[in-house]
């Protein structure tokens, strides 16, 4: 059977057995489509059925999470944890708490996590998991009631070698320290058994900021091989939150003007460029919404569609919002406008029609599996020096850093010429990241 024909037939399953799950099932066919010239030069991995085993978590919890409100009120929540793949490492992965969660897109988030994971060097498997709670003007009391609640359930089923949660949408340092206490109390066991925690108990330097300089070190390689850079460059960056935040600081410290970002209600506009001090006061201190910037920085503009966003003018665009969030119309617009690389700090926030009007108008293109995998890939130094109860300096962190997100391109772009399609960076990180897991999978028996 031809690497093409198999694809095909295993996405028609997928497709057959997962009804309904539009972001899974959007994450498998672009993953699957561009992994077809692999079993061209591998058949062995047809006949041991490795696309059929990987499509198909090896383990997924779904849990009821109580807690009381403010006023006394009972609240019923849906907890998930999805355990994709873990042949080679530890399922490791964020927990997402926002309104909009579901099984489809943890399990979006999970698969997506399994190629990252590999693609950072780093022994770790595929994991993602969450709750559709709305962390939206809870209580910190709130929140830490939940938190508890969520984490008497999880507990069962993590552990530093089985299985190391981390935060993404809604669940930053507070909604950790509170899980790992919890953890704590529940286990009697002082273990890295999340990462991005606090300095003061296990966490790592470089963490907080790990996504989003990971994000701009691994685009700024991507612009050199076009003789491009951040240095003089106009930047839109959608979102506030943490990935965009630092995505917005480190392409400051490389020269480059950042004049939009977003939250989930619109956008502002600083033609001068944005103030990064001003953000994280609205954001990270005071849990505000983005147009409260207008009140600090008169000069600039809020618009209410965060979507319009793309509609400003940029030589670099990074979505590091949610998914979903450039359609084939939001794609041509850049592309009109002149957008000369689009990489991304979310998870799937441009669409497969998006994708391919980029990819015609030889936009470069860095996809997230690769582009934001410098948060998972700190993670993963945290539990090594969690493992050796050691901290290592920034310096030390961002080095390392640097050099994985310098190497996931090296290896994205090789294995694009060596599977036939040079420069496409999208189908070679899909390429890089399985071989690995592919090769361990083999290696393993059918399990
Ligand atoms: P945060 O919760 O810190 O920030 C999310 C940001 O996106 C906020 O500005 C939020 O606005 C906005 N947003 C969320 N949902 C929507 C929506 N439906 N429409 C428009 N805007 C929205 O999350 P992170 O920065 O951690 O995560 C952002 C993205 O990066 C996610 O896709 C995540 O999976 C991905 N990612 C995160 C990593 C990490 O280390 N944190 C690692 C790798 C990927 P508002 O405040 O209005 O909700």
């Amino acid at each position: 059977m031809l690497g093409k024909e198999y694809v095909e037939k295993v996405i028609k399953e997928v497709e057959e057995r997962n009804k309904g799950e539009v972001e899974f099932l959007n994450a498998v066919k672009e993953v699957l489509i561009s992994l077809a010239p692999v079993f061209d030069k591998h058949p062995e991995y047809i006949e041991e059925g490795l696309l059929e085993r990987i499509v198909e978590p090896e383990r997924q919890i779904f849990f009821r999470v109580p807690w009381v409100d403010d006023e006394g009120k009972v609240r019923v929540n849906r907890g998930y944890r999805v355990q994709f793949n873990s042949a080679i490492g530890p399922y490791k992965g964020g927990l997402r708490f926002h309104k909009t969660v579901n099984q489809s897109i943890i399990k979006f988030l999970g698969f997506e996590q399994i190629f990252k994971n590999s693609l950072t060097g780093l022994p770790i498997g595929g994991g993602k998991g969450g709750s559709d709670f709305d962390p939206k003007g809870k209580s910190n009391r709130e929140i830490m009631r939940f938190c508890q609640s969520f984490m008497a359930e999880l507990c069962k089923h993590i552990g530093a070698d089985t299985d190391v949660p981390a935060g993404d949408i809604g669940v930053g340092g507070r909604e950790i320290g509170y899980m790992y206490g919890y953890y704590k109390k529940i286990r009697n066991a002082y273990e890295g058994v999340l990462t991005g925690k606090g300095l003061s108990y296990g966490g790592s330097l470089v963490r907080t900021e790990a996504t989003g300089y990971g994000l701009v070190y691994f685009t700024e390689e991507m612009l050199k091989d076009k003789n491009l850079s951040f240095k003089d460059s106009t930047v839109v960056i959608s979102g506030s939150g943490n990935v965009a935040i630092y995505a917005l600081e480190k392409a400051h410290q490389f020269g480059a003007k950042v004049v939009a970002m977003s939250d989930s209600n619109g956008y502002i506009y600083d033609e001068n460029g944005i103030n990064l001090e001003v953000i994280k006061d609205i954001k990270e201190v005071k849990r505000g919404r983005i147009k409260e910037y207008i009140e600090k920085v008169p000069t600039a503009k809020y618009f209410e569609d965060h979507r319009k966003i793309w509609e400003v003018k940029c030589d670099i665009a990074l979505p590091c919002a949610t998914q979903g969030e450039i359609n084939k119309e939001s794609a041509e617009t850049l592309v009109k406008n002149g957008v000369k690389a689009v990489s991304e700090g979310a998870n799937m926030p441009t669409d497969l029609d998006a994708i391919e009007v980029f990819q015609k108008a030889g936009v470069l293109f860095g996809p997230a599996k690769a582009a934001n995998a410098g948060g998972v890939a700190v993670s993963a130094l945290e539990m090594s020096q969690n493992s050796v109860r050691a901290s290592w300096s920034f310096e030390e962190v961002d080095n390392k850093l640097k050099n994985i997100m310098k190497d996931i391109y090296l290896n994205a772009k090789n294995a694009a010429k060596e599977y036939g399609d040079e420069g496409n960076i999208l189908m070679g990180a899909n390429i890089a990241g399985f071989l690995k897991v592919a090769e361990a999978m083999y290696s393993q028996g059918i399990v």
